[in-house]
């Protein structure tokens, strides 16, 4: 007997299916075969598929989506650290000022042995949301912790570490400032403790790292955050070899709760640039659930520690505009030795400067060699200065911008702060993109910086609204089913998966997100706090909702 002979293992059905198909069809119920979807349609085509051994869920009426993707993460960097790092968020965990972060602090190093580490993270420009106006400075940490070595990261461009940590990490006021980084000193020449970019390494190369072990659970901890809002799919940035062995080992014990498309960093990382490229392993190398998405390399820093490297000085810091981590020559050497092995590259460019040296490189390589379907992508292009001349380039290459729509949300007053209103016109210019024809998702670049929730960035995307209330060009919102197909048919066309994922239509992968409540009905602003009730991840329930009301299963 054939699989289709037989009746099918899973039927959702009496909900409102938005399919994210070609015409946003909704259909009611839909049948699950061998984790693949077999037939969509209505409540009484599908139900007559159904037999006693079937598992049917009655949806009441729910909303499902294709399961979420959110496109760029740094998750197996994060996810041990979500678990371990002493949290001192202020988005998260309503620590607002310096003497909370210290009180903090003190009680951690209190609860440790002397001399060990305590480790810290608050969130990216936390300074200019503090009523000081600032981050805290070694003083105030070796007073809070005088026993043990403390570093506390904002966002990933930035550490502040106290003396203790500064000396095990052998920085004193002659310590020569690494090339890409910045070791902060205040009027008198003494050290802050601030370290920039890749001056941060100094103090992560003597941190003790997290275990092995503890990384693989920190992939499973984070994972399970993702299923509790509906995100079944990531690329994640990776770094480093144990990561990707991490990952694998997963993957082969059936362990991996999502799919995954690692996004390989071959530049600044523990990854030989050539590795790829000696193994002869392309882009699209794996499985359903493991498979590389492509290259990756950062030309300049993050915007949260003015690193980012802009034309024009930082508004609140007139002295600097950002710096380069890679030059030109490097850029193009290596973007083109990837893509002639046919890779996808993804390169990271915050400020207008790494923009168009990302845009000049990616340009000048598909001139030379031009290739259909690259989809090589410009990680966070599309936050800001994406303008005519930008976007024409953008355009006819087929390049797609990565934006970062939970910048908007958690940090506009920062952003508005430190790069101006000038910069930030039309920021974040989601409808100007689509309408250009491109394929849009959008990354939340998390879990450090701020939970990943595909469905909070979704209502965003439609809202414009941040996290004290704003909105922010109204006129660049998008629909509700635009902004459903942005985290889910765009990022797996974003991943080279359109085919077999992204729309809930027959043969594609039985992975859904079951909403308590349906986007299209509420106000927009409230989208982003709708209770996912179940996910469905290859057919089979991967998270279901304590008190989701009257679902069984
Ligand atoms: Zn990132």
């Amino acid at each position: 007997m054939s699989v289709a002979a037989l009746s099918p293992d899973l039927i959702l059905t009496n909900g409102v299916i938005l399919t994210a198909d070609k015409n946003n069809n909704q259909a009611e119920a839909v049948a699950v075969w061998n984790g693949k979807i077999g037939a969509v349609g209505s409540k009484s085509e599908i139900d007559s598929l159904g037999d006693a051994r079937t598992q049917t869920i009655d949806l009441k009426g729910r909303c499902v989506l294709p399961g979420l993707t959110d496109p760029h993460v740094h998750f197996a960097d994060g996810g041990a650290s979500m678990m371990h790092r002493l949290d001192c968020r202020d988005f998260y965990s309503n620590v607002r000022s310096i003497p909370q972060i210290v009180e903090k602090i003190s009680e951690q190093a209190q609860s440790q042995a002397p001399g060990s580490w305590v480790i810290a993270h608050g969130s990216p420009m936390q300074d200019f949301r503090m009523p000081e106006g600032r981050f805290p400075n070694r003083h105030e940490l070796d007073a809070a912790s005088p026993n043990n070595p403390v570093s506390i990261n904002f966002g990933a461009h930035i550490t502040i570490a106290n003396s203790k940590a500064l000396e095990i990490a052998g920085i004193n006021k002659s310590t020569e400032t690494p090339a890409g980084g910045a070791i902060e000193v205040d009027e008198s020449g003494e050290l802050t403790g601030k370290l920039v970019e890749r001056a941060q390494y100094l103090v992560r190369s003597v941190i003790p790292e997290y275990s092995y072990d503890q990384m693989k659970k920190g992939i499973l901890f984070a994972s399970d955050r993702c299923l509790a809002r509906g995100i079944t799919n990531i690329h994640d940035i990776v770094t480093n070899q144990e990561s990707i062995r991490a990952y694998q080992e997963l993957a082969q014990a059936e362990e991996l709760p999502i799919r995954v498309s690692l996004l390989i960093r071959v530049i600044e990382a523990a990854i030989q640039k050539e590795s790829l490229l000696n193994l002869g392993i392309k882009t699209g190398f794996g499985d359903d659930w493991l498979r590389i998405g492509g290259v990756k390399m950062s030309i300049d820093g993050g915007i949260t520690g003015h690193v980012a490297k802009f034309y024009e000085p930082y508004v609140d810091d007139p002295c600097h505009e950002g710096l380069i981590r890679i030059e030109q020559d490097e850029l193009d050497e290596t973007v083109s030795a990837y893509h002639k092995a046919g890779h996808r590259i993804c390169i990271h460019a915050i400020g207008d400067v790494a923009m168009d040296m990302a845009l000049r490189s990616l340009d000048g390589v598909l001139k030379e060699d031009p290739r259909d379907d690259h989809r090589h992508r410009i990680e966070h292009l599309g936050n800001w200065l994406v303008n005519d001349e930008r976007l024409d380039l953008i355009k006819r290459n087929q390049i797609l911008p990565v934006p970062n729509i939970p910048f908007m949300h958690f940090i506009w007053e920062s952003l508005l702060a430190c790069i101006g209103d000038e910069r930030l016109e039309d920021s974040f210019n989601i409808r100007t993109m689509l309408d250009a024809g491109l394929q849009i998702t959008s990354g939340s670049d998390g879990p450090a910086y701020w939970p990943l929730d595909s469905l909070r960035d979704l209502g965003t995307a439609v809202s414009r609204q941040t996290w004290t209330g704003k909105v922010v060009g109204p006129d660049q919102s998008i629909t509700v089913d635009e902004a459903i197909r942005m985290f889910t048919i765009n990022a797996a066309y974003n991943a080279f998966e359109e085919k077999i994922k992204g729309s809930i239509e027959v043969g594609k992968i039985a992975d859904f997100a079951i909403l308590a409540e349906n986007p299209h009905d509420i106000e927009p602003t409230k989208i982003k706090d709708i209770p996912v009730d179940m996910t469905i991840v290859d057919g089979k329930m991967a998270f279901f909702r304590d008190g989701a009301e009257g679902l069984t299963a």
